[in-house]
């Protein structure tokens, strides 16, 4: 059968990593997590002073982006895939409220677009790839067979990611997570460089209503229809 590409882009928290980890899964396509590649970098620039009273010192982070290597290791018997900065497995760092703080801003910086954006088009150059992000389908993979666009309410979006957090051990509050929901919205949908926002052929999968077993068999029916 042939192998394509599929973009699955929408806000954040809105279960499309979820999603199209399991779709990858069920085709047998390799699932890539761009989000969790800006996260890796922008915990790079936390680590290593970069961030200086919220805001971010890009002249540095550029400087150092030829040194930034982001990798995946594939999922092991927790069945979650590991993202690696430069190496070190940096998956639960990643998904702290510091990081989710700072990754909008640091992911508005034009550089660091450009050499995550060139990672993630190796990553497809073999296709029968699974990618979800903000920007896949209108800028990585213009070309890609098959494209969705999540949305959900920034309610039932703040709910879910409470509950993922605090399934991992992480104290958080609801009205905090909210914020930061509407605070990335606002910047991803809003920055000069490839901004969140529905490519023309994209399907729009609004899952506010849907279970995680309707969602999937959505995913398959339009894979089944894109391969033929
Ligand atoms: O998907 P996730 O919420 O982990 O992504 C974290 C942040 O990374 C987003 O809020 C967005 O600012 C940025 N991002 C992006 N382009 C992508 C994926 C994520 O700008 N393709």
């Amino acid at each position: 059968m042939k192998k394509i590409i599929i973009a699955i882009d929408g806000y954040s928290s809105s279960g499309k990593s979820t999603m199209a980890r399991d779709l990858a899964r069920r085709i047998g396509y390799v699932y890539v997590d761009s989000g969790a590649m800006y996260r890796a970098v922008t915990l790079y620039a936390l680590r290593n002073g970069m961030v200086i009273d919220g805001k971010v010192d890009s002249e540095a982070l550029i400087k150092d982006l030829p040194q930034i290597e982001v990798s995946f290791m594939p999922a092991g018997s927790d069945g979650v895939q590991h993202t690696l900065l430069n190496g070190e497995d940096v998956e639960k760092e990643i998904r702290s409220m510091e990081v989710s703080g700072m990754v909008s801003p640091v992911a508005v910086i034009p550089e660091v677009r450009h050499h995550l954006v060139a990672l993630q088009r190796k990553f497809g150059e073999q296709r029968g790839i699974v990618m979800d992000g903000r920007d896949i389908g209108t800028t990585v993979f213009p070309d890609a067979e098959m494209k969705v666009f999540v949305d959900a309410s920034p309610e039932v979006r703040a709910d879910r990611r409470v509950k993922e957090l605090r399934a991992k051990g992480e104290d958080v509050d609801y009205d905090a997570v909210l914020k930061n929901i509407r605070e990335r919205d606002y910047i991803d949908t809003h920055r000069e460089e490839s901004p969140l926002t529905k490519a023309p052929d994209a399907i729009v999968l609004d899952n506010d209503n849907m279970t995680i077993p309707e969602q999937m068999d959505w995913l398959l029916s339009l894979y089944e229809k894109r391969v033929g």
